[in-house]
């Protein structure tokens, strides 16, 4: 499986992000691949990618950035960027254009 490589750069580049919102300690996460960000969400092994809607959830297995989400929390290399919660209207809808268009 090629997955492996990828999980590796993603998390030495600090590709796992963690969008924090403040008072309400929302959480988003993203994982900047090779040319796109994907906003996925590790307690529902849920991913916004191709990968993952096709065959993640046909095989049950995991898409390389959330294993790459995996590795950085037990690496601790996670970006982690704070927002206060009047962002978090912008910031989903800049993310779902980001995702659908
Ligand atoms: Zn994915």
């Amino acid at each position: 499986m090629k997955g492996r490589g990828n999980v590796d750069s993603i998390v030495s580049t600090m590709g796992v992000k963690l969008h924090y919102f403040e008072p309400s300690g929302r959480k988003i996460w993203t994982v900047v691949g090779k040319d796109n960000e994907y906003w996925l969400d590790p307690d529902l092994s849920f991913c916004s990618c191709a990968d993952y809607y096709y065959n993640a959830l046909s095989t049950g297995g995991q898409c390389y950035h959330l294993k790459a989400v995996k590795t950085a929390l037990e690496q601790g290399k996670i970006e982690a960027v704070k927002f206060s919660d009047s962002e978090f209207d912008n910031f989903i809808s800049a993310l779902v254009r980001d995702l659908l268009y």
